[in-house]
Formats: structure tokens, C-alpha cells, sequence
């Protein structure tokens, strides 16, 4: 039991100082140049961000991949 503490410290020690020696900019899952994907309501598509048609909606935006998807959306009773 109390070999399993001390191994479980161990592990934390060793994954702070590898944290530690990291740049301050974490891992390359977080990098800004991935762009972040949206998924299209109405076809259930994933679309990045950037590309998307945007449309607000009661306060809320939703994306699209289309202008056609976009207007099937709005036409939509909610
Ligand atoms: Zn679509």
C-alpha cells in the first residue's frame, strides 16, 4: 500500500518536472494554426470555423458549409 503512494508521487514528480521543461506554449494539439472544427446542423458536416457561413439565430451562431444549408436552416420552424 504504501509502495504505491511513494510510486504514485514518484509519477507526479516526474510529470511536473517534464511539465517544467516544457515552453510556455503547451502541445502541439493546442497550437492556434489548428483550426477549429464546427459541425453543420443540417448535413452534419464538420467545417472549420473559418470557412463556415454563419448564421445567428436567436442569440446563438450556428455554422454552415453552404449557403444552401444556411437557408434549409433558416427556413426551419423553431
Ligand atoms: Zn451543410
Amino acid at each position: 500500500m504504501r509502495f504505491l503512494v511513494l510510486a504514485g508521487l514518484l509519477l507526479a514528480a516526474i510529470w511536473m518536472i517534464r511539465r517544467s521543461m516544457r515552453p510556455a506554449s503547451s502541445g502541439p494539439s493546442e497550437s492556434a494554426d489548428t483550426a477549429k472544427l464546427v459541425q453543420d446542423p443540417i448535413c452534419k458536416t464538420y467545417v472549420p470555423v473559418d470557412s463556415a457561413i454563419q448564421v445567428n439565430k436567436q442569440g446563438k451562431t450556428h455554422y454552415f458549409c453552404s449557403d444552401r444549408c444556411a437557408a434549409a436552416f433558416q427556413q426551419t420552424p423553431d
